[in-house]
Formats: structure tokens, sequence, C-alpha cells
């Protein structure tokens, strides 16, 4: 909530004209697709973009650290945000809670950051419902078999966590048809390559343009 004002409220989507010089974009895909290590990248090759750390009620897989990866809370806790609208979105994920905070969200958009969600398809659908303009992009994997390979390899999960996710993975592709955009992550330089794209593309829009550069743009007469 900014100056007692909530930003983002429950509203149809429009294409209204942007208040913030910033973009909201999301990425989702099925786990294994290779979602956490494409924004890795991404963050490390483009400034000006923050990534909103979510809340979640899993436990930390080894290596995770709390504040960096997530934060973890517990069950009892995130009824408490939940009851107190503390989240822009939430989302019961593989028989976990996980929320992103709305007052970060806020405060990072009206600092006109551009800010990237890493949230699942119900979360997405939430945030597009409620905010204007939002980017949305959808990861595929090149196939099954590989997504499997992929969630094996990572090493941090057990045999009933991975056939849960593979379960769940052929709904979540399905999913991508709502996105605005789709990346198909089969060769990873390619696929950094079309993320960045799409991120630097939505900052040249009219809108977020005018945000940016207003008076500049004033000047040369628009
Ligand atoms: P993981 O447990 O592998 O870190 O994440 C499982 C799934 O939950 C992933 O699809 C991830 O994008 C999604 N997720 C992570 N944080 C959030 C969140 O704040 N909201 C929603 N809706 N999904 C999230």
């Amino acid at each position: 909530v900014i100056s007692g004002v909530r930003l983002f409220m429950n509203q149809p989507a429009q294409p209204a004209h942007n208040q913030y010089s910033g973009s909201l974009f999301i990425v989702s895909a099925p786990s294994g697709a290779g979602k956490s290590s494409l924004v890795k990248a991404l963050l490390d090759s483009i400034e000006g973009i923050s990534l909103s750390i979510s809340s979640t009620t899993r436990t930390a897989r080894p290596g995770e650290e709390d504040g960096v990866h997530y934060h973890f809370i517990s069950e009892h806790q995130f009824e408490a945000l939940r009851e107190d609208d503390g989240f822009l979105e939430w989302a019961h994920v593989h028989g976990n809670y996980y929320g992103t905070s709305r007052h970060w969200v806020e405060s990072e958009m009206a600092a006109d950051r551009d800010v990237l969600l890493e949230i699942d398809w119900q979360g997405a659908e939430q945030v597009v419902r409620k905010v204007p303009n939002v980017v949305s992009i959808f990861i595929l994997p090149p196939s099954l078999e590989e997504l499997e390979r992929r969630l094996r390899g990572r090493g941090t999960d057990s045999e009933a966590v991975i056939l849960k996710r593979m379960g769940a993975a052929q709904l979540e592709i399905e999913q991508a048809r709502r996105f605005d955009y789709v990346i198909l992550n089969d060769n990873f330089e390619q696929a950094l390559l079309e993320l960045k794209s799409i991120v630097i593309a939505s900052r040249c829009r009219f809108n977020q343009q005018m945000a940016r550069h207003g008076d500049q743009l004033k000047n040369i007469g628009l």
C-alpha cells in the first residue's frame, strides 16, 4: 500500500496507460524446464530488473537460503499473511503454499523498477487479472523425457517429489497457451536471448518509453 492507496485493485486487465515506467514480468514453467537458471542468467545480464522473493511453506532444499531463494515460513504465518491481504497472488503448488508479497511488488514498481515474478500458472492468472500491462512468459522443455532428466539431474528432490512433479507437468504445459510469450528451452543461449529480447522489447513499448523518457519525447514533439 502506497500513501494509503492500494495500487493493484481487483480489476480486469485493460490496455490502459501504465502509470509506472517499470514493467511487471511473469515467468512460469513446469519444474525442470530450466526457468530458474534462465532467470538467473537474465538478471546477471540486464540492469534495472528485480526478482521478487516469494514466501513458501516448503522446506528449504540443500543450498537454499532463507531470504535469498524464498522466505521460508510456517503454514500459520502464511495464513496470517493471506488473511491480512499480504499477497498479490498465492497458490498451492505440489503440496506447498507459495505467495508473492504485495507490498514488495508495489514499492518496487512505485520506484519505477521492472519486477520479475517467478511463479506458477495459477499465480500468473491472478496477477494478469489484477495488474494492467503484465508481460507473461512461459518456458517449455524440449520434451517430457528431457524434463524428467533435468528433474532427476538436480539431485535435490526425492523420488516421490519427482514423480509428483512429472505427474503435474502435462497439465502445466497446457497452460502455455494462456501466456503472451512462449520460449522453448532446448538451447540455453538461444532461450536466454529470447527472454532478454522480450524484456528489452517490452521496455520499448510506447507507454513505457513515455514514462521513462517523457521530457525527451516532449522535446521532439510527442
Ligand atoms: P519450487 O518448489 O520448485 O521452488 O517451486 C515450485 C513451483 O512454485 C514453481 O513453479 C514456482 O515457479 C512456483 N512458485 C514459486 N514461488 C511462487 C509464488 O510466489 N507464487 C506462485 N503462484 N507460485 C510460485
